[in-house]
């Protein structure tokens, strides 16, 4: 276990910042997810902690000692990618033998060392197959098996589960965080995709463009975004934001809800909502709106249940509301949280 941190990390390609000045904390033992969208720098950022490429600026530090100018090897980290980039001429033991005899590791305990890590993964099976005769779940577990055997003290994942259907991603989520929990390894996994982050991670960093703009635990960050990028990226449909005067008021679907549902005792902000289209999803149904005046016509989304209760209809003018302790609010110019 260890703890890894960037400090002012920098990394320019033809003069655009692809990673624009990140201080990232990693705790020990943490499993830490980075969020963002397409092109935002997780994989640049990554890299460059692995140190399979070379920062602009700033440092990578694990257990607080400054590793920037060690090469990937010295670092003591094991990175799964994408692909899984199997070899595809090696059997399933030989791939997770290979980063051993890359070390200088061979005989009775290399052997023991890739049975060892087989087994953790259930794929002792496996073993004598080739990449081709495998599923992509399987080519999946044997990747992780192989960034396991050398007992690193950190991995880094980039979008592992990227290749494999619903079914089985759901699966290899489970048993990537119970396998992390259990050996207790420092992990930093890359992804796009929120529903992961929120299911995997201890904490997330969102970030866009190069930047991180929020850290925090899925529950902060879906409660508490830190800017109007975090409140419309975490959450599916994305928070509701309604420009009043000079500052933007932001509210979840499922906090808004017709005023008739909230008790009446609490301090809640009324809105005025003309009703367009009512979509049901089996257990909720989705209510797609526009504020009525004298707001100006924000569209808006409400979660509702799907039951009879609370009638909701197309074309109708209907008193919605939000308590008054789920409304975030967010400066209009910079778009950063101010309560
Ligand atoms: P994705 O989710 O699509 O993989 P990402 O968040 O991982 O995206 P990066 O791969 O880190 O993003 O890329 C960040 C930015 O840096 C992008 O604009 C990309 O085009 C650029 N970039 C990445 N690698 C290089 C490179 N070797 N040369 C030039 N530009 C690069």
């Amino acid at each position: 276990m260890a703890t890894v941190e960037t400090r002012a990390l920098r990394k320019r390609f033809d003069g655009v910042a692809a990673v624009d000045g990140i201080d990232l904390p990693v705790r020990e033992g943490e499993f830490l997810v980075l969020l963002g969208p397409s092109g935002c720098g997780k994989t640049t950022l990554l890299r460059m902690i692995a140190g399979l490429e070379t920062p602009s600026s700033g440092d990578v530090l694990i257990d607080g000692r400054v590793v920037t100018p060690l090469p990937p090897r010295e670092r003591n980290m094991a990175m799964v990618f994408q692909s899984y980039a199997l070899y595809p001429h090696l059997t399933v033991a030989d791939n997770i033998a290979f980063p051993l005899k890359a070390h200088g590791m061979r005989g009775a305990e290399a052997a023991e060392r890739v049975q060892r890590a087989a087994a953790m993964f259930s794929i002792e099976r496996l073993l004598k197959r080739k990449p081709r005769q495998l599923s992509g779940g399987e080519r999946q577990r044997v990747a992780l098996a192989r960034a396991v055997v050398r007992e690193p003290v950190v991995f880094l994942l980039d979008e592992p589960l990227s290749n494999l259907d619903a079914q089985l991603r759901s699966a290899a989520r489970d048993e990537l965080q119970q396998f992390q929990r259990r050996l207790g390894t420092t992990t930093i996994y890359v992804t796009h995709d929120q529903i992961e982050a929120m299911g995997l991670g201890d904490r997330i960093a969102v970030l866009d463009h190069g930047r991180i703009h929020h850290l925090g635990t899925p529950r902060e960050i879906y409660a508490d975004p830190a800017d109007t990028f975090v409140a419309t990226f975490i959450g599916s449909p994305p928070m509701n934001l309604v420009e009043t005067d000079d500052i933007i008021t932001g509210f979840r679907p499922e906090q808004f809800m017709p005023i008739e549902a909230l008790p009446a005792d609490e301090p809640v902000r009324r809105f005025t909502l003309d009703v367009g289209r009512v979509e049901y999803l089996g257990a909720d149904r989705l209510v797609y709106g526009t504020l009525a005046p004298p707001l100006p016509p924000s569209r808006v989304i409400a979660r509702l249940p799907a039951g009879p209760e609370l009638p909701v209809s197309t074309g109708e003018r209907h008193e919605f509301a939000v308590r008054e302790r789920d409304l975030r609010h967010f400066d209009r110019a910079s778009g950063r949280r101010v309560n």
